[in-house]
């Protein structure tokens, strides 16, 4: 059965007219499930009829909450939503000042290997379809009552990964008749998978694109970074320079700081020199610490200095702030906790 909620409104009103149903129906389906219906059911401008011939042709799947952490500190909430078919995701819903943002998955699990990252220890399990990433945000919505203004796609998976999906979610959840977020209020981060950055400087959206960079020179990113023996730093680097050229858009590296590996004044020369003439903002993350990884966060002054080079020399860099840091809300590391418990039969 075709899943509903993954289709366009052009797309249902085409199956709608085809039903014999007036255009105006397709709005309404469209309405009902982009305010997060759970049911035909709950369709209550469609007749019974309609809705039982819908309910017997689509799938209407939704998330239910398997935990829910609120950090004490920053309001941040962490939620591990439950899929369907029994898999979980993560999101993070964040208050910042410039409005609510919710940072989704795109994967179950993560086939990129990076060697700080707890999203990809247990690999790749499966792609989120295009309403399973539209849910993330809209039962974020729901579940905490607070408006989302903003969409990162930063959790656990690597978007251009699942390229065509992670379009159609972004289809969705900017269509007017929808949540209708806009573009720009929209981050798409990527492990550096240089061929799909082209592909989606010709989409020419509005969004911004943040690029996980970790590393300036081939010898420590390769290390921590498999994707870097197919797109070395120069080859990503140039895709980064030609989806400037075409969107006009700056781009967000991050970086995230590893103790003795990409933190050195050494490391910092050479970045500069890499992002010479690229549209650039640099986030310099403290890495957070994960229990498998024997890979260990930079001291704090040896950040600020780092960032302080990169300013001197004329290349915006901010620290980020870590939000939710009692609720262990980096990606990755929830859903871990959560299927090593279920493992132990725990659950
Ligand atoms: N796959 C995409 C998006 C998901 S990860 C990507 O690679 O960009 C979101 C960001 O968190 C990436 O920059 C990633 O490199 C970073 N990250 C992963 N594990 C981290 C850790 N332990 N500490 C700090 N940042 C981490």
């Amino acid at each position: 059965m075709k899943d509903i909620k993954s289709m366009t409104l052009a797309e249902l009103t085409d199956d709608l007219l085809a039903l014999g149903e007036p255009k105006f129906r397709a709005g309404q389906v469209y309405s009902w499930l982009h305010r997060g219906a759970r049911s035909f059911d709950e369709m209550t401008n469609l007749s019974k009829a309609l809705r039982e011939k819908l309910a017997g042709q689509y799938e209407l799947n939704y998330p239910t909450v398997a935990r829910c952490l609120h950090s004490q500190k920053d309001g941040t909430i962490k939620y591990l939503w439950r899929l369907h078919d029994g898999n979980c995701v993560e999101s993070v819903l964040m208050q910042y000042h410039h409005g609510n943002t919710v940072c989704i998955s795109s994967e179950v699990g993560c086939p990129m290997g990076c060697a700080f990252c707890a999203s990809t220890l247990g690999g790749l399990v499966r792609r989120l379809t295009p309403s399973e990433m539209l849910d993330q945000v809209l039962f974020a919505q729901m579940d905490s009552g607070l408006p989302i203004s903003n969409i990162v796609l930063m959790g656990i998976g690597e978007p251009l990964d699942n390229y065509d999906t992670v379009l159609r979610f972004l289809e969705l959840v900017n269509s007017p008749e929808g949540m209708n977020i806009g573009m720009r209020h929209i981050s798409l981060s990527t492990c550096g998978i240089a061929d799909k950055i082209d592909r989606l400087a010709q989409e020419n959206l509005q969004l911004t694109l943040s690029v996980s960079l970790h590393a300036p020179t081939d010898e420590v990113r390769s290390k921590i970074m498999p994707i870097n023996r197919r797109y070395n730093v120069d080859t990503l680097l140039d895709a980064c320079k030609r989806y400037f050229e075409k969107t006009g858009r700056r781009i967000s590296f991050e970086y995230a700081m590893i103790r003795g590996v990409n933190d050195t004044p050494e490391m910092a020369q050479i970045l500069i020199r890499k992002l010479r003439g690229i549209a650039a903002h640099v986030n310099l993350i403290p890495l957070n610490d994960v229990a498998e990884s024997p890979l260990k966060p930079s001291f704090p002054e040896v950040v600020r200095t780092f960032r302080q080079t990169l300013e001197e020399n004329g290349i915006p860099a901010t620290v980020r702030r870590t939000l939710g840091s009692d609720i262990n809300a980096s990606c990755g590391q929830l859903r871990r906790n959560f299927e090593r418990e279920k493992s132990l039969g725990k659950e």
